[in-house]
């Protein structure tokens, strides 16, 4: 456990009153699947969800699969403005978990704490800037299990250059959809045991038209839909194995004028996302 880290996550908690941090998701996963803590991490293991797994998993049954979804600037924000369609990804998920963010609220420096549990002081990306994490990881923690992990994400996007240079693939591809539909092919063809997929378009319509255009809330409701698919996909093709599906957005976003949208904010719009997840034991 990194103290500074600990430390500045926990003053957003403070601010926000949330039970959870953006940070505490790389070591829940870790402790569900048996993996090593990155050493600079400062979060905690949500107990909520450690909980279930041990429940489902049962004795020393553990987490097999994970997939992480990530859909760019859809926080709490949307959960209260778009119910009927966040309301979906909880349905499906199960748990919950409304957590704070780390400022600044733009997309490198908060996906470096998702993926690291370590604040940005200590990742080292306090400002909008991509360069490769030097931290550990996530996905230095599964390499490290001996497990095969995999990034797919649109090319020079935050997510696809900011955990380079680690043990995993990385697919870099030209639009959300050829993402999603990658994530697919490496489900049903391949054998990884973590695969993250991320979607740009919605926090990407925000800022050119607006926070709740149609355009924008178009993208939404696409992120919804790929979140229901790979529920779908992951029961039908790793139906066998102990798995995870987490809905993991990075932060939230406010309108500057009816046509643009934008966030980097200490404010609680931009700093609040939830996270959801949904454990399923495998059917052995
Ligand atoms: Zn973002």
């Amino acid at each position: 456990m990194n103290e500074t880290s600990f430390a500045e996550l926990k003053k957003y908690k403070d601010q926000y009153n949330t039970d959870y941090s953006i940070g505490d998701l790389t070591p829940t996963v870790c402790e569900i699947n048996d993996w090593p803590v990155p050493a600079q991490s400062g979060g905690t293991p949500v107990a909520m969800v450690v909980d279930h797994a041990q429940r489902l998993f049962g004795g020393e049954g553990k987490n097999e699969k994970t997939f992480i979804y990530c859909p760019d600037a859809i926080g709490d924000i949307h959960y209260k403005h778009y119910p009927e369609e966040l309301k979906k990804v909880e349905r499906l998920a199960g748990i919950k978990l409304l957590s704070s963010g780390v400022m600044p609220s733009v997309t490198p420096v908060c996906f470096g704490t998702i993926f690291s549990g370590a604040s940005p002081q200590v990742h080292g990306i306090t400002q909008y800037a991509k360069p490769v994490l030097t931290v550990e990881t996530l996905f230095d923690s599964a390499a490290a299990a001996g497990k095969k992990a995999v990034i797919v994400s649109v090319n020079t996007c935050s997510i696809d250059m900011i955990f380079r240079k680690r043990k995993i693939e990385y697919i870099s591809t030209r639009t959300d959809a050829s993402s999603r539909d990658f994530a697919e092919k490496l489900l049903r063809w391949y054998d990884y045991d973590l695969i993250v997929c991320y979607s740009t378009d919605y926090d990407h319509l925000s800022h050119h038209t607006g926070c709740d255009s149609e355009e924008s809330v178009t993208a939404l409701k696409t992120c919804v839909r790929y979140f229901e698919d790979f529920a779908r996909l992951t029961d039908e093709i790793w139906g066998k194995y102990n798995r995870t599906l987490i809905w993991a957005p990075d932060h939230g976003n406010h309108p500057v004028d009816e046509k643009s949208g934008t966030h980097g904010a200490n404010v609680p719009e931009d700093m609040l996302v939830n996270h959801f997840y949904r454990i399923k034991a495998g059917e052995k």
